[in-house]
């Protein structure tokens, strides 16, 4: 199975990919989490980023290539993976076309978590008041979630276009959202 996981900050998508992952058996790719570890590391790429990711706005779109180039050159791939964080505008979805063509994987699904902003503003309150990440801040939030309609909506509309998108209603508990995904994507999944 090979997904592309799209929705706003706080609409769950690092949450339930996790959980697909267990019950997919393959590799969760979260752009955030590669760059968080970039930054942790200290590395050339990390200090690019660390400024960009404090105050919401998207680091550059040759950082994130690089970076995908090299994680999709690693062979766990090969079995399918479970993408999120990317692509967060229409030039990142074009370089993710060439890229899978390439390597001769396109996706099979992209799965939209759709959730109302007010509740997506609530649950980001509530992680930042739990793990503290760095770009929790209420100024960041709100660039995040406009650099989301600005920006990652495009990319939603241009895969509705495209006859590759699924939404997925994102309110309600885990489990449920979890259960919806699976229906979602079960069609592939029994032929694949
Ligand atoms: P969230 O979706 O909750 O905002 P992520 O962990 O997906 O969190 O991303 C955190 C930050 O990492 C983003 O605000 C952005 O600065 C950077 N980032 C992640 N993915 C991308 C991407 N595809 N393009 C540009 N920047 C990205």
């Amino acid at each position: 199975m090979r997904l592309v996981l799209l929705g706003a900050p706080g609409s769950g998508k690092g949450t339930q990919a996790a959980r697909l992952k267990e019950h997919l058996q393959v590799p969760h790719i979260s752009t955030g989490d590669l760059l968080r570890a970039e930054v942790a590391a200290g590395s050339k790429l990390g200090l690019a980023a660390k400024e960009v990711m404090a105050r919401g706005e998207l680091v550059s779109d040759e950082i994130l290539l690089g970076m995908l180039e090299d994680r999709f050159s690693r062979p766990d791939t090969r079995g399918g993976f479970i993408l999120d964080g990317y692509p967060r505008n229409l030039a990142q979805a074009d370089a993710l076309d060439k890229l899978l063509t390439r390597i001769g994987q396109p996706f099979d699904f992209a799965v939209q978590l759709d959730v109302p902003t007010e509740l997506l503003v609530e649950r980001i309150a509530g992680r930042a008041a739990a793990e503290g990440r760095a770009d929790d801040t209420p100024e960041s939030v709100r660039t995040r979630l406009k650099v989301y309609d600005g920006h990652t909506a495009p990319v939603i509309d241009y895969y509705r276009q495209h006859g590759h998108l699924t939404v997925v209603d994102g309110v309600g508990s885990l489990d449920e959202v979890f259960t919806r995904i699976i229906e979602a994507i079960s069609p592939v999944k029994e032929i694949g």
